[in-house]
C-alpha cells in the first residue's frame, strides 16, 4: 500500500520575506509576541506556542497581551508568564522598546491592540512580522504571512515551523498551545475552514503530546453555574427575524451583573442563534459600560460576509463567516440601527440556501 505523506504547503508569504525572517532567527534575539486585544484561544495559543518554540531555538521570547483573556484559557502552558500591557504599562513598554523583533499574531491592524499599545508599536524601528488569517491586512510591515484560507493562526504557526524544518522542536507544551487555537477557531473542527490538512496537523499534534481530551475539557467543560444562567438569559433575549434569516441576542450590563459576569462567559453564545434552522446571520450585542461600547460578535453561514458587514457599519472586521465590531450608541439604538440595515441585504441573506 502506498503511504500518503502530506505535502509542505507553500506559505502565502514571499520567499524574500520567509528568508528574511529565517535569517533574523539565526542568531539569538529578544523577541516580543503580541496577540490582539481580548485575545481568544487562537491568539493566546499562537502566541504561547510561538514563544515556546522560539525559546527552544535559543531566543528570549515574551508574550505581551494588550489586556486580559478569559479564565478558560488560563491553564495553558506558560500562561502565567504573559504580561498584560494594560496592567503593566511601563514594564511592557520597556520590554517592547528593548526588543529586537516583534511578532504580531492573529490580527492585521495595529489598532487592534488598543490606543496606548498602538502608540508604542507604531514608532518602533525594528522588524515586525505579521502572522494572521484575517481579511484585508493593513500595510504596517513588509514581513507578512497572511492567509485568509487557513482556519487559524495556530495552524499557520505550525506550517511556518514546518517550513523552517523545525517540526522536531514541537514538544507537548507547544503542541497543546497550537491544538487549542485550531480547536477554538474551527468550533472544534466543524467550520468550513477545517480541511484535511487541519486534521493531519491535529493528528501530528496529538502524536507530539497534545492531550485532546484534556484540552477539550479545560476549554469547554469549565462553565460556572452563573455563567450558564447568563446563557439562559441570553437565550430568552434571542430574537429571530425570519424574513432576513437573521437571529440576534442582546446582553445588557444589568444581565451581566445579575449573573456575576466574568470575561469569557459570553464566548460562543452567538452560535446559538446560528444553530437555528434556516438562520444564516447571527449577532450578539453585549453592553460594555467600562469601555463605553456595545461589543458585537457576528457570524454567518454561506456567502454572506460578516467581515464586510462589520467593516462597513460597525468599525470592525474579521473573516467572511466570523467577525467582530462595536458601536458607541446605546444598546437599544444599536439594535435599531442594525435592524434598519437588514432590508438592503435581503437578497444576500436569502440566497444562501446552497451553502446550508
Ligand atoms: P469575536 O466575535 O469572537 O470577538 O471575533 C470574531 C472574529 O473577528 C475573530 O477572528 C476576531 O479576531 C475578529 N474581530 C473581532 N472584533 C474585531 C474588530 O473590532 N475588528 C476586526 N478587524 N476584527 C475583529
Ligand atoms: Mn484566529
Amino acid at each position: 500500500k502506498k503511504i500518503r505523506f502530506y505535502p509542505i504547503f507553500a506559505l502565502l508569504m514571499t520567499d524574500k520575506t520567509f528568508n528574511t525572517i529565517k535569517q533574523l532567527l539565526e542568531s539569538p534575539k529578544k523577541v516580543v509576541i503580541v496577540p490582539h486585544q481580548n485575545p481568544d484561544g487562537d491568539a493566546v495559543g499562537a502566541s504561547l506556542g510561538l514563544s515556546l518554540f522560539l525559546q527552544k531555538l535559543g531566543h528570549q521570547a515574551q508574550v505581551i497581551s494588550p489586556n486580559d483573556y478569559p479564565k478558560f484559557l488560563k491553564w495553558m502552558p506558560e500562561t502565567d508568564k504573559v504580561i498584560q500591557f494594560e496592567q503593566h504599562f511601563k514594564k511592557a513598554t520597556k520590554i517592547i522598546e528593548e526588543s529586537e523583533l516583534i511578532f504580531i499574531v492573529d490580527f492585521n491592524a495595529l489598532n487592534r491592540t488598543g490606543d496606548a499599545m498602538t502608540k508604542v508599536l507604531e514608532t518602533l524601528k525594528i522588524p515586525l512580522v505579521m502572522i494572521d488569517h484575517h481579511q484585508q491586512p493593513d500595510n504596517f510591515t513588509e514581513l507578512i504571512y497572511s492567509d485568509t484560507s487557513i482556519c487559524s493562526t495556530c495552524q499557520m504557526v505550525y506550517q511556518f515551523i514546518e517550513k523552517l524544518n523545525r517540526l522536531d522542536k514541537i514538544d507537548a507544551a507547544i503542541a497543546t498551545c497550537l491544538y487549542t487555537g485550531i480547536m477554538t477557531d474551527t468550533g472544534s473542527f466543524k467550520y468550513r475552514s477545517t480541511t484535511s490538512t487541519t486534521h493531519r496537523i491535529i493528528a501530528n499534534l496529538i502524536d507530539k503530546g497534545a492531550n485532546n481530551n484534556d484540552i477539550h475539557n479545560s476549554v469547554y467543560d469549565t462553565n460556572t453555574y452563573s455563567g450558564l444562567q447568563l446563557l439562559g438569559r441570553a437565550l430568552s433575549n434571542l430574537r429571530v427575524i425570519n424574513e432576513y434569516n437573521t437571529a440576534y441576542i442582546t446582553i445588557s450590563e444589568a444581565d451581566k451583573s445579575e449573573f456575576n459576569f466574568s470575561k469569557g462567559d459570553t464566548e460562543g453564545f452567538v452560535n446559538y442563534g446560528l444553530s437555528i434552522d434556516n438562520i444564516v446571520f447571527a449577532v450578539i450585542f453585549i453592553e460594555d459600560a467600562s469601555q463605553g461600547i456595545i461589543k458585537m460578535s457576528l457570524r454567518s453561514k454561506g456567502n454572506f460576509s460578516v467581515n464586510q458587514f462589520a467593516r462597513t457599519h460597525f468599525e470592525g472586521g474579521g473573516h467572511d463567516n466570523a467577525a467582530g465590531g462595536k458601536s458607541k450608541d446605546t444598546l437599544e439604538n444599536t439594535v435599531k440601527t442594525f435592524l434598519a440595515l437588514l432590508p438592503q441585504y435581503k437578497s444576500d441573506l436569502n440566497k444562501n440556501e446552497g451553502n446550508l
